[in-house]
C-alpha cells in the first residue's frame, strides 16, 4: 500500500547522520528551556503496586504529543499503550490509502514551539529545503516517518501490542484501575489519570450500515477501513458507497488493482465544494471553543454534519484520472440483494449491478462498542441530559454524545459516578463538546494544550492537601551563614565578618 513513486522525494546526502544530529539539537532545545524541570507529583502508593499519574491509550501523534507536553511540565510518570506494533500506531500505513495527508503541510503543534523537533525542519533535514518548498501537502508515509522519529528522539515511554481492555474505579480512593491485555496475558493497572487518545473511532466503530451487510456473503461487501485484497478485484464490478476522502481513495485503488469498472455512488445532488474546516481553524477558535455555549456548540456540530465537507482534490483528481470510474450523484443505496452471483442495488437510478461493494461510510458514534468504555459509558453525561435543542434541530446522535467538561474530561450523571471524571476523552467522544476539529492534526496546537492543563490541574488540586505541610517541612539551605553569624551581626561593629556568597 505504497504511494506512486512519483511523490517520494529523494534524500539529500548523509541524511541519517543530519537526521541524528537534529535530534541531538531537539533535545538540547528541550534542555534549554526545561526550567523548572523538578518533579513535582507525590508518588501514590497503593501496597507496593506501581501507580501511573497518567496512562495515555492511544500511541498515536495525539498520545505521543501528550506524553511529551506532559513530560515538558514536569509530569514524568506517565505511560503510552498501544495495542499496534511498535511504528505502526494510527491510520497511517494501515487503511489510509491516499498519497498525501489531508492537512496543509504548515501544520505544527506537536513541536512543543521547538523548530527542531517540527516536521519542516524534519522534511527540509531528510530531502533539502527545496523539497519542503516544493511539496503540497505532506506525504502520508513521511509523516509515520517523522511520527516514528518524534518518537525515538524524546524517548517516549510507549508500550505496544497492548490492548486496554476496560476502565474502573480502583478499591484505592482517587486511583482508577486499566485492565489490559498483552500477548494474552492480562493484567490490572493502576493509574490517577487516563487519557483516550484512541483515534477518530474512538467513540465508535467503523460498520457498514447493517442493510447493506446483512444479506451479501463475506468477502464480498467491504468497509473502506478494512485490509482489502485489492488485486482480488481485478476485472471485478465496483460498487463504492460515500463521496469523502475514503471514498475516492479505496476508487483509485480499486482501479490501480485492474478493476473492470467502479461507480462511486452518494446521495447529495452534488459534491461538497466548501471545506468549514478551513473556516474554523483559527486559533480564538481552537483553543476557547468549550467556552462557548451549549446552543452554539450544538449547532455547529449540526452544521458540520449537514453540509459535510469535499473531498480533498488530489484525490478526485487521481480517481477522475482513472479509465472506469462513473461518478454517480443522487443514487443513495436503497435496498440490496444477493443473487447467488452478484450484487445488486436498488437506487433513485435504477438497479446497479456489482460484484464487490466498498462502503466508505465512516464510523458509527456508539460508545458501547468500545470495550474499553464498557464500564464507564452507562455513567457518563450525555448532551442530549445536559441540552434540549429546539426539535427541528434534534439529533439523536449528536445528543448521545458524551457532554464533556473544558479539558476533555467526562462528567458523571450520578455524583456517585465522580471517578470518571479522571478519564479524558481526546477523540471523537470530543467532537460536540470541543469542535469538530479538536483531535485533528490541526487542533493539536491548540487542543493539546488545553488537555495538558486539565491534567496538571488535577494532579496539583489532588495533591492540595499537604501543600502546606510540605512547605512547611522544606528546609533546603540557600544562604549559606557561620552559625555565629547573627551574633556578630547583631549590632554594628567596625569589623563585621565577611557575608560568605554560597554560589
Ligand atoms: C483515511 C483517513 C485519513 C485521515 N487523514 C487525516 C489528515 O490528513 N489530517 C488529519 O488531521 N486527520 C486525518 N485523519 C483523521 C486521523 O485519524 C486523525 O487526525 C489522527 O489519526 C488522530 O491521531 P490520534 O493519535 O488521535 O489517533 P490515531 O492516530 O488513530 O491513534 C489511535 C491509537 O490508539 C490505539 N488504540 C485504540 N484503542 C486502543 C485500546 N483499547 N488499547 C490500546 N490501544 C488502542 C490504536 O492502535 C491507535 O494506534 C484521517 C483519518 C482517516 C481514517
Amino acid at each position: 500500500m505504497g504511494h506512486p513513486p512519483a511523490l517520494l522525494p529523494t534524500e539529500v546526502r548523509g541524511a541519517e547522520q543530519a537526521l541524528a544530529a537534529l535530534a541531538v539539537q531537539a533535545r538540547a532545545e528541550l534542555a534549554a528551556l526545561a526550567y523548572p524541570e523538578r518533579a513535582w507529583v507525590q508518588p501514590a502508593r497503593a501496597d507496593g503496586a506501581h501507580v501511573h499519574d497518567v496512562l495515555i491509550v492511544g500511541g498515536g501523534q495525539s498520545g505521543l504529543t501528550a506524553c511529551a507536553m506532559l513530560q515538558a511540565q514536569g509530569v514524568a510518570n506517565v505511560a503510552v499503550l498501544d495495542r499496534a506494533r511498535a511504528g505502526s500506531e494510527g491510520v497511517w500505513e494501515s487503511f489510509a490509502r491516499m498519497p498525501e495527508l489531508r492537512t496543509p503541510k504548515q501544520l505544527n503543534g506537536m513541536e512543543l514551539g521547538l523548530p527542531a523537533l517540527g516536521v519542516q525542519r524534519w522534511y527540509a533535514t531528510r530531502f533539502g529545503a527545496a523539497a519542503w518548498q516544493g511539496m503540497d501537502r505532506i506525504p502520508r508515509t513521511l509523516w509515520m516517518d517523522y511520527l516514528r522519529w518524534y518518537r525515538a528522539t524524546l524517548a517516549l515511554p510507549v508500550e505496544n501490542e497492548v490492548e486496554v481492555l476496560d476502565l474502573r474505579p480502583a478499591p484505592q480512593p482517587g486511583l482508577l484501575a486499566v485492565d489490559t491485555r498483552s500477548h494474552g496475558h492480562t493484567r490490572t493497572r493502576l493509574a490517577r489519570l487516563v487519557v483516550l487518545a484512541t483515534g477518530s473511532d474512538g467513540a465508535g466503530a467503523w460498520r457498514v450500515p447493517a442493510f447493506i451487510a446483512a444479506p451479501l456473503p463475506a468477502g464480498r461487501c467491504h468497509h473502506s477501513s478494512d485490509a482489502i485484497d485489492f488485486s482480488a478485484l481485478r476485472g471485478q464490478r465496483v460498487g463504492v458507497l460515500g463521496h469523502g476522502a475514503s471514498a475516492f481513495d479505496n476508487a483509485v485503488a480499486v482501479l490501480e488493482a485492474g478493476a473492470q469498472s467502479v461507480d462511486l455512488c452518494f446521495r447529495r445532488d452534488r459534491l461538497p465544494r466548501i471545506n468549514p474546516h478551513r473556516h474554523i481553524e483559527t486559533a480564538g477558535l481552537m483553543t476557547h471553543y468549550a467556552r462557548l455555549g451549549d446552543a452554539t456548540r450544538w449547532q455547529v456540530a449540526r452544521h458540520f454534519r449537514d453540509v459535510d465537507q469535499p473531498p480533498p482534490r488530489g484525490s478526485v483528481r487521481r480517481a477522475l484520472a482513472l479509465p472506469g470510474l462513473r461518478l454517480r450523484a443522487a443514487c443513495g443505496w436503497q435496498q440490496v440483494h444477493w443473487s447467488g452471483q452478484d450484487i445488486a442495488i436498488d437506487t433513485p437510478q435504477g438497479e446497479l449491478r456489482f460484484d464487490h461493494v466498498i462502503c466508505a461510510t465512516g464510523q458509527a458514534f456508539d460508545l458501547a462498542a468500545r470495550p474499553e468504555l464498557q464500564t464507564l459509558a452507562p455513567r457518563v453525561a450525555r448532551w442530549h441530559q445536559r441540552y434540549a435543542p429546539p426539535p427541528a434541530q434534534a439529533s439523536e446522535t449528536l445528543g448521545a454524545h458524551p457532554y464533556l467538561g473544558e479539558h476533555y474530561e467526562f462528567l458523571p450523571q450520578q455524583a456517585a459516578d465522580d471517578w470518571v471524571t479522571r478519564v479524558f476523552a481526546f477523540n471523537s467522544a470530543s467532537y460536540v463538546s470541543h469542535g469538530p476539529h479538536s483531535t485533528s492534526i490541526s487542533g493539536h496546537k491548540h487542543a493539546l494544550p488545553r488537555l495538558v492543563r486539565g491534567l496538571t490541574q488535577r494532579l496539583f488540586l489532588d495533591q492540595e492537601g499537604t501543600l502546606l505541610e510540605g512547605l512547611q517541612r522544606y528546609a533546603e539551605v540557600e544562604l549559606e551563614l557561620p552559625d555565629d553569624f547573627e551574633a556578630a551581626h547583631s549590632a554594628p561593629t567596625e569589623h563585621a565578618a565577611p557575608l560568605r556568597d554560597p554560589a
